[in-house]
């Protein structure tokens, strides 16, 4: 079972590494056992975990500037995609975790300890309150979610936490292209630049995909994000 995934990394052109690979075993194991009375994830095999959540999270790797020390942040982490899988196979990356829900930021900190992995922050909020604080604001080169929002909503709530020049990334499933066209009035108030909507094919998973990459072409004005609520209440 471990080795067609290995495999499959593989073709997204990571060398192998055992550390890597035992990290993904025992977020697996870990992701499994506590979802049990979490209730993380709606995937219960193996075959889904890594397809539908490793696979998935990893597509985003080529996007990823290939410069040392990232700074990125996953808005709406939940049980923390796609921001660890990205994280094990690139250990350089400094990773915050943003995420609303409590026991899901309680799962997040147990897994960072667990798997060790260093150069990652868990903070438990809202985006809308967070990146209105200076010490998040306009602070990332990348900014990544899925999962999370419609993208009008969406980038609201991800390109105040990016700085100028910066990359929005936001993982998409069939709807993508028609997201990305309902966004042109949210990109324009915020600051954004749609780049790219990328196709992408995730082995085991026969749904359309897309990932859909931004660029910070101009300074989010201050009032953005509007309140908790707003952004998806009253899209731009
Ligand atoms: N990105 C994960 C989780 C998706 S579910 C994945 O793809 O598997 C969406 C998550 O976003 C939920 O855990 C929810 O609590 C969180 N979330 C939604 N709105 C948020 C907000 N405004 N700020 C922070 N987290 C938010």
């Amino acid at each position: 079972m471990w080795t067609s995934f290995l495999e499959q990394v593989a073709a997204l052109g990571i060398a192998r590494d055992e550390a890597q690979v035992a990290a993904f075993r025992k977020f697996h194991d870990t992701l499994l056992a506590e979802n049990q009375y979490l209730n993380l994830t709606a995937l219960s095999t193996t075959e889904g975990v890594q397809s539908k959540h490793f696979l998935d999270s990893l597509s985003g790797l080529p996007l990823l500037p290939d410069m040392p020390n990232l700074r990125v942040i996953d808005v709406g982490a939940g049980a923390g995609f796609p921001g660890i899988p990205l994280r094990i196979v690139r250990p350089d990356l400094h990773l915050t975790l943003l995420e609303a829900t409590r026991k899901k930021t309680d799962f997040l900190r147990r897994l960072v300890e667990e798997l060790s992995l260093s150069g990652v922050t868990v903070v438990w909020g809202r985006a809308e309150m967070v990146a209105h604080d200076p010490a998040h604001r306009e602070r990332y080169d990348v900014a990544l979610a899925r999962a999370v929002a419609p993208l009008p909503t969406l980038l609201e709530l991800l390109l105040p936490f990016c700085r100028l020049d910066g990359l929005c990334v936001a993982w998409k499933g069939p709807k993508g292209p028609d997201e990305a066209v309902a966004a042109e009035r949210a990109l324009g108030l915020l600051g954004g630049r749609l780049r790219e909507v990328r196709p992408v094919h995730i082995p085991g998973d026969s749904g359309a995909r897309f990932l859909i990459v931004v660029e910070k072409v101009g300074p989010t004005p201050d009032k953005y994000p509007r309140r908790p609520g707003m952004p998806a209440k009253r899209p731009l």
